[in-house]
Parts: C-alpha cells; sequence; structure tokens
C-alpha cells in the first residue's frame, strides 16, 4: 500500500468520507484511516437477532425532497451520490408530552400546517409565530451568505438584506421569542428541539435554533430507506471507485511534524503515512489533548478548545418487540417525553442521573419494513447534560445502573403515553456514554459535539473559524466542527474542510 497522500482524513464518520470523497473528486490522492471496521462512525446499523437496528439516525435535517432540495440533497448531488440511496420522509415533525404537566402536543411538518396546529393548541399564537418563521428563514439566509462569503463579508450588503438577523444575531431564544410576544406555552412547544443543542432556550443563541428548526419544519425530515449505514457505504464505495483508499482497524495516535510543518501521521500499529494536509474527524480535544506533540500545540489551541463546553452525553436504548407498531398502538413516529416543556425546568432534570426524559423513535412508521413482518422496532435516545453519568458510576455498578436507567426511560414511556411495551421485548440493547466513548472515542461519551451556548455558537465560530486554523493544514470536519452537531452537519462541514483544504493546497502550488 502506497505511504505518501496528498492528504490523510483522520476517521470515516460522516465528516471525514464527505470531505475524502469530495477531495477524490478533485483528483487528491486521499487515505482515509479509521478505527473500527466499518465507515460511518456512529451512523451505523447493528444486527441482534432477527432486527437490524440504527444505531443513530431518526431525523436528517436539511435534506428534502427533489422539489424542495435541502443542502444535504444538494451536497450529495454534486457528490454524485444522490441516485444511489432512497429516503422517506418521516411522518410528523414531533409528538411531545409533558410527564409533569399531562399535557402533549403533536406537530406536523410544513409552516403553514405547523402555525395553523399551533395556533389551535395556543389560540393567540399565530402572529408571532408567522413572525418566528420569517425572521428564521432570514438568519438561515444569513448563515448562508456568511459562509459563502467568509472572506470578505460586506457589512452593507448584510444590512441592507438581512437587517432583522442582525438585530437578533447576539440574542437568545427566549429573548427573541419573548420580543415577538408568542406566549410562553407556544414558546415551549417550540423549542422542543432545544436538547439536540445542549442548551436550554435562556442560554441557547436565537440565529442558531431557528434557522435549524426553520430548515426542519419547512423542508421536514428524512431518513434513509435502509439506515444511516446505506449512506455511509454509498459514500465509502465511492471514495474507493474513484481512486481513494480506506484503512479500517487504523487507529491513529499521533500527527507527526517535521521542520515543524505537517508531514503524516503514526497508527497505534506502528505504520506511518505521509502527508502535507490533515484533516480530522475526531475532536479537537483528542488532536490537541492526545495526538499532537505537546510543544507544537499554540497556547491559544489549548485555551480555545478548554473554553468549549461539551454538549449532551447520549444514552441509548435499542428494542426489537414481537408485535406490530399497530397491534401496540404506537402510532407516532417520534414521542419526545419530557419531565416538563419548560427547557430551563427539563434541563435541571436532564443534569440528573434520575432522568428519565428520552425521545423515542418508532422505526417502521417511517419504514414499515425496518423489522420483519409482525415486529417493531422502538428506539429511545435520551441525554445527560454535564457530567452527571460519568461521576454516577463505577466499574462495579455500571451493569446495574445503566439497566435502572433504561427500566426508569422504559416505565415513563409507558406511564406517560399508555401504551404497553415492555412484556413485547424480544431484544435489547443499552448504549451509554461509556459506549459511545468507546466506539467514535468521542469525550466523556457526548454525542452532539460542544455546546453552542451564550456567545459561543454558530454565528461566531463561521465567522471566526479562520482564527481557529492553529496549525496550518490541519483541518476540522465534523459534530466537534465549526459547523456543529448533527448528521446534516457534519456532512456539510466535510465538505467545507475540503474546500478549505484545496484552497491550502492551491496555495501552496501557487
Ligand atoms: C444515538 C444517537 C442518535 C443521534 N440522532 C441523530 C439524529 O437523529 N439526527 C442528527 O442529525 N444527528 C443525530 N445524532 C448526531 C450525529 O450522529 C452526529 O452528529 C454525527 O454522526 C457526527 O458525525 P461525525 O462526522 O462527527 O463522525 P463520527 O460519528 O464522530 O465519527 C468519527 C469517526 O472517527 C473514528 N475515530 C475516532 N478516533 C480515531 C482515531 N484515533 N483513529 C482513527 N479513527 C478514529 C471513529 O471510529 C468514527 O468512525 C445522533 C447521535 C447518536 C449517537
Amino acid at each position: 500500500m502506497d505511504r505518501e497522500y496528498d492528504c490523510i482524513v483522520i476517521g470515516a464518520g460522516n465528516g471525514g468520507l464527505v470531505a475524502a470523497l469530495d477531495l477524490v473528486k478533485r483528483g487528491r490522492k486521499v487515505l482515509v484511516l479509521e478505527k473500527n471496521k466499518k465507515p460511518g462512525g456512529v451512523a451505523t446499523s447493528f444486527v441482534r437477532g432477527r432486527f437490524e437496528f440504527e444505531a443513530s439516525l431518526h431525523a436528517l435535517c436539511d435534506y428534502g425532497t427533489e422539489a424542495s432540495p435541502g443542502e444535504v440533497y444538494k451536497l450529495f448531488e454534486k457528490l454524485g451520490v444522490l441516485d444511489k440511496m432512497d429516503f422517506v420522509t418521516v411522518p410528523e415533525a414531533f409528538h411531545v408530552y409533558s410527564m409533569n404537566e399531562n399535557v402533549h402536543y403533536k406537530l406536523p411538518f410544513g409552516i403553514v400546517e405547523f402555525i395553523e396546529q399551533m395556533e389551535e393548541y395556543v389560540h393567540g399564537s399565530y402572529d408571532s409565530l408567522k413572525k418566528f418563521f420569517f425572521l428564521a428563514e432570514e438568519c438561515k439566509e444569513a448563515l448562508f451568505y456568511i459562509e459563502e462569503n467568509k472572506d470578505y463579508i460586506d457589512a452593507n450588503y448584510v444590512k441592507k438584506n438581512f437587517p432583522d438577523f442582525l438585530k437578533v444575531s447576539s440574542h437568545t431564544v427566549d429573548k427573541v421569542l419573548d420580543s415577538l410576544k408568542m406566549p410562553k406555552k407556544a414558546q415551549n412547544i417550540l423549542t422542543t428541539y432545544w436538547s439536540y443543542l445542549g442548551s436550554p432556550a435562556s442560554k441557547l443563541s436565537f440565529v442558531h435554533y431557528a434557522s435549524m428548526f426553520f430548515s426542519y419544519i419547512a423542508k421536514g425530515a428524512q431518513i434513509p430507506y435502509k439506515k444511516s449505514h446505506q449512506i455511509s457505504l454509498v459514500l465509502a464505495e465511492e471514495i474507493e471507485k474513484l481512486g481513494g483508499k480506506i484503512k479500517y482497524f487504523s487507529s491513529v495516535k499521533e500527527i507527526l511534524f517535521k521542520d515543524k510543518k505537517i508531514a503524516g501521521v503514526l497508527l497505534h500499529n506502528g505504520e506511518i503515512y505521509e502527508a502535507k494536509h490533515i484533516i480530522s474527524n475526531v475532536s479537537p480535544n483528542s488532536i490537541y489533548g492526545r495526538m499532537l506533540p505537546q510543544p507544537i500545540v499554540p497556547k491559544e489551541a489549548i485555551q480555545l478548545t478548554n473554553s468549549r463546553i461539551l454538549g449532551a452525553r447520549g444514552f441509548s436504548i435499542y428494542l426489537g418487540l414481537n408485535q406490530s407498531a399497530k397491534d401496540l398502538g404506537l402510532d407516532d413516529y417520534s414521542y419526545f417525553i419530557y419531565e416538563n416543556l419548560d427547557s430551563d425546568k427539563e434541563y435541571q432534570n436532564q443534569s440528573s442521573i434520575k432522568n428519565s426524559s428520552s425521545v423515542v423513535y418508532v422505526l417502521n412508521n417511517a419504514i414499515p419494513s425496518a423489522s420483519p413482518k409482525g415486529t417493531t422496532i422502538v428506539e429511545f435516545k435520551s441525554l445527560f447534560m454535564g457530567d452527571v453519568f460519568s461521576k454516577s458510576i463505577t466499574e462495579k455498578n455500571y451493569f446495574d445502573m445503566k439497566s435502572k436507567i433504561a427500566e426508569n426511560m422504559i416505565d415513563a414511556f409507558e406511564r406517560t403515553t399508555g401504551i404497553v411495551i415492555k412484556p413485547y421485548i424480544e431484544e435489547i440493547e443499552i448504549a451509554t456514554p461509556v459506549t459511545y466513548a468507546r466506539y467514535g472515542g468521542y469525550p466523556d461519551g457526548v454525542i452532539y459535539g460542544y455546546k453552542a451556548t451564550g456567545m459561543d455558537n454558530l454565528l461566531p465560530r463561521m465567522v471566526g473559524m479562520d482564527h481557529e486554523n492553529f496549525i496550518p493544514n490541519l483541518r476540522f470536519c465534523g459534530g466537534f466542527g465549526v459547523k456543529m452537531s448533527g448528521y446534516h452537519a457534519s456532512y456539510l462541514s466535510g465538505d467545507l474542510a475540503a474546500r478549505l483544504t484545496l484552497k491550502d493546497m492551491k496555495g501552496e502550488e501557487e
């Protein structure tokens, strides 16, 4: 196998695969090094008994449809992989329950449909919601302009075209929704997706949440017919078909330097591969903390990485049930089971080890053939904020603890929805922050990158991304990158990292 490459990509997760394919398509010689035995990172599936479980993807944002393509759709089209995958749109935006308030609200996709349904639930919310979606669309367009023109952002153009974006750009979600005079109950329902960004509405950047939520409601959410591993396999096959190399079971130990310039990588098995450019799909915590010779790491890189707060830690329960969804009365695709609809109170709840909130997905309600006839796949996704999980477990109590937490979550789901599932469990698998730390190399089992909080959110990270380029020819992509976490963000970040790396390469060539 060749030892010399134009670029080495560390990690074959969503961001790494897109970055590699982008570069290979532009004629660059690329090597992807992946520590696990298959591509995708957590974009994968696994089999227990007669069930193939989706490891992570329940809603891909910003994909859209042929008639209304989102950014991910356009990216896959550009990469030439669109016709190799089949997607379905998930049936509803969300069905959120509050255990404490004993209420629940089911919301559809489509901006008009969403606003009309909300008005039925919260009379008098119509006008403020309309204003919210106008403003959210402007924020999304402004972010797009900033990314495309980051080398020269024309302040006059921004002032003229995105005046309201400028007014709200430094404010939190709750401040802006208050200023729109949105009733508190409508605010609570609208911010259901706060936990994905790791901060409650009082700390979360409006621009970030609003632009993400706008794409989600306007374009709906999709999932691949054959689960997320289909996307990972298609991307990996395309890289190899075009001459790129992917080496599995290849854990990178260290990034190597020659004359203070990037020279390649050393694997844990002692192999060395050379390249002047590296794209890391692995977090800055791991790169700056473990994979670089310490004298090389600029103190600004350490300061910035230490100042970022790790986001939510993941806890999942994967259930194979021996009855159909219809027979069990599982009518919806996504059940958000929260203790509180108020995100500040719910944040406190999710910061406790007693947290029994979860988001429950019934895979067969989006893909009827997701499991054998007469069975159902139900996946619980829960989060722990801060380091409460790692502080509560020991080597001795780990297995008891994870079973107890899982049981609490299943009980809470049954109690809240009135739907009984426990007697029908044929297969069960539980993944904790420890599982995610081991499988994906995520610090402390964090599955949603760094928190978006206060002034450290998507907008300043994107505007300031060149200042985060601490080591020449080392670029980052993936859920810990500037575009932040989620499938859509990590795919798009791979594209961004490839474009920046090409610019670096061309700069050297000139
Ligand atoms: C349970 C769960 C549910 C989720 N649900 C959704 C959802 O519905 N919608 C959504 O948008 N997002 C969801 N997410 C988040 C989403 O999965 C992530 O944001 C996204 O997959 C991150 O992609 P990434 O590019 O950062 O790659 P990662 O998945 O982080 O992959 C990194 C890769 O690097 C490899 N690696 C690590 N260390 C090394 C090393 N030293 N050498 C070589 N390789 C290494 C890892 O093995 C891995 O393959 C979910 C995540 C989880 C865990």
